[in-house]
């Protein structure tokens, strides 16, 4: 069943306590890839999501750094494109950038400026949602892209940490802790 699908995917995502900084709770996303089956399941997992609710989607965007880890791979999967969200200063060419607080530290992020057209659906994919300032900033990244944000997307959501309130677009995680 889906359930056992979820749970054994959660059961592959062990917590670190106090890392990286005293105090968080790391869900470790890294052993799921130690194992195909459940690997290619929780890429399955997203895409079954994507198919199931009827979205259509023309870019998948990843956020910078565990949201590379699934994103080209569901973009494969949906036969669409993928362009990245990156820390500043990665990316050349053109880019259009975004500040942001996450919890634990401050940062900017940014994608290159041609790589969305104005009115492409987009779906935003990361491994996790905590605080959601992540996601929020991808998402104001995409909005001055004049991007149509069809979803944000996650492996896991921290439910008690209420990321979702920061987002101003339908969000989906396959596993809440
Ligand atoms: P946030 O902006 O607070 O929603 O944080 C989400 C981003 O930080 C994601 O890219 C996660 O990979 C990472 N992250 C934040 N908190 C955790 C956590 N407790 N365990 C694992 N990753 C986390």
């Amino acid at each position: 069943s889906k359930q056992a699908r979820i749970d054994r995917l959660k059961a592959n995502i062990p917590t670190v306590p106090d890392f990286p900084k005293p105090g968080i709770l790391f869900w470790d996303i890294m052993p799921i890839m130690q194992n195909p089956e459940v690997f290619s399941d929780s890429v399955a997992l997203l895409e079954e999501h994507v198919k199931e609710s009827g979205i259509k989607v023309d870019v998948v965007v990843g956020l910078e750094a565990r949201g590379f880890l699934f994103g080209p791979l569901l973009a494969l999967r949906l036969n669409c494109a993928f362009v990245p969200v990156r820390k500043a200063g990665k990316l050349p060419g053109e880019t259009v950038k975004c500040s942001y607080t996450l919890e634990y530290g401050k940062d900017t992020v940014e994608v290159q400026k041609n790589s969305i057209k104005p009115n492409q659906n987009v779906l935003i994919v990361d491994d996790l949602i905590a605080t959601g300032g992540t996601m929020a900033s991808a998402c104001q990244l995409m909005e001055s892209m004049q991007a149509n944000i069809v979803e944000c997307l996650a492996v896991v959501e921290l439910d008690d940490l209420k990321g979702r309130d920061k987002i101003k677009y339908p969000v989906h995680s396959l596993i809440h802790c």
